[in-house]
This record gives C-alpha cells, structure tokens and sequence, in this order.
C-alpha cells in the first residue's frame, strides 16, 4: 500500500492510443465522471455530425453531447474516435433513418406478397 502502482492511466505520460487500431485519441473526462476517446485534431461544424454524437467542450474541461436540434450554425463539436475508427463497427448514425428503412423493407416484402411477378 501507499505506492502509485494503481494511479490512472491519465496521469501517465504520453498521449492515450485507441485499443483497437492504435492511432492516438484524446481521452476526455464527461460530466457522468466517465471518459470519452475523441478523434484529436478536428472540430467540425455540429450540424454535420448526428445529434447523439456531437460532443461540446464546457467551461470545466469535460465534454458533454450537444443534442440541441437545430444546433447553432456556427457551432463546432467533436466526434468520437470510435466513429472515424476503421477496427471498430460503425453504430446507428440515424437511428430514424433505419426505422424508416425497415418500415420500407416490411413495404416491399408487403407489396412482393400482393402483387407476384407474373411468369
Ligand atoms: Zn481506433
């Protein structure tokens, strides 16, 4: 006991990496007193990133989700790595955008049953 075998891993030095493919991150504390991997290096304007996935800097240094719909046209945000990462899946960017797919595809599957090619 009393030895800093457990500090974490923040205050070690050199810049965090991702698990998965390595590229360098930035590791930044949210306001559940969790961490977030953002991609370093870029803060596009929100409007172009999906609401659940913009995070914003506040004034204490964490970062938090700007869901704000419309979002201010000038504001930037920044994306998390997992979203640019190529070793890992990309999640449901639009999850209304899929629910109107899979309407769709019940539509289709719908419409091929009423009405058979003929032959
Ligand atoms: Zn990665």
């Amino acid at each position: 006991m009393g030895d800093y075998q457990d500090e974490p891993p923040r205050l070690r030095a050199g810049q965090p990496h991702c698990p998965y493919c390595g590229l360098p991150v930035d590791r930044v504390a949210t306001p559940e007193h969790d961490w977030v991997l953002l991609e370093p290096g870029m803060a596009p304007l929100a409007h172009v990133v999906p609401p659940q996935h913009r995070w914003i800097e506040r004034s204490d240094g964490r970062v938090t989700v700007y869901g704000v719909s419309p979002p201010d046209p000038a504001q930037r945000c920044r994306v998390e790595h997992r979203l640019a990462c190529a070793a890992q899946p990309l999640p449901d960017l639009w999850p209304w955008l899929t629910a109107l797919r899979t309407e769709n595809d019940r539509r289709t599957r719908r419409t091929a049953r009423d009405w058979p090619h003929a032959g």
